[in-house]
């Protein structure tokens, strides 16, 4: 409990609840928000606004949401116009990569 640096590891699966509350929350406050559905900036799917945020107009889905949140806790996204410059450039697949790879050592 003494050690205050978290790991990597930790605040990945620190995102992972903020990021589910607020998809919790936002069915909760508009229960159609989990069936209607728009097409996520980022990863290009159709997925349900419950758990979406707009960046500066960019609006991401709840999983888009994970990898940005995760990207800004651990310092490898700076701001909203990183996130966007990521986003452009298909970075956020490569930083889901990371975090895939985090999973996967846990699981071991
Ligand atoms: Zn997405």
């Amino acid at each position: 409990m003494a050690n205050e640096k978290k790991t990597e590891q930790e605040i990945i699966e620190e995102m992972q609840q903020v990021v589910e509350q607020m998809r919790l929350d936002d069915i909760e406050e508009d229960p159609s928000s989990a069936e209607e559905c728009f097409d996520c900036d980022c990863c290009g799917q159709t997925k349900p606004f419950a758990g979406s945020i707009d960046y500066n107009g960019y609006r991401l889905c709840n999983d888009c949401v994970l990898l940005a949140e995760t990207g800004f806790a651990l310092g490898k996204i700076k701001d909203t116009n990183d996130l966007i410059n990521f986003i452009e450039d298909k970075n956020l697949e490569r930083l889901c990569d990371f975090i895939k790879q985090e999973e996967k050592r846990e699981a071991n």
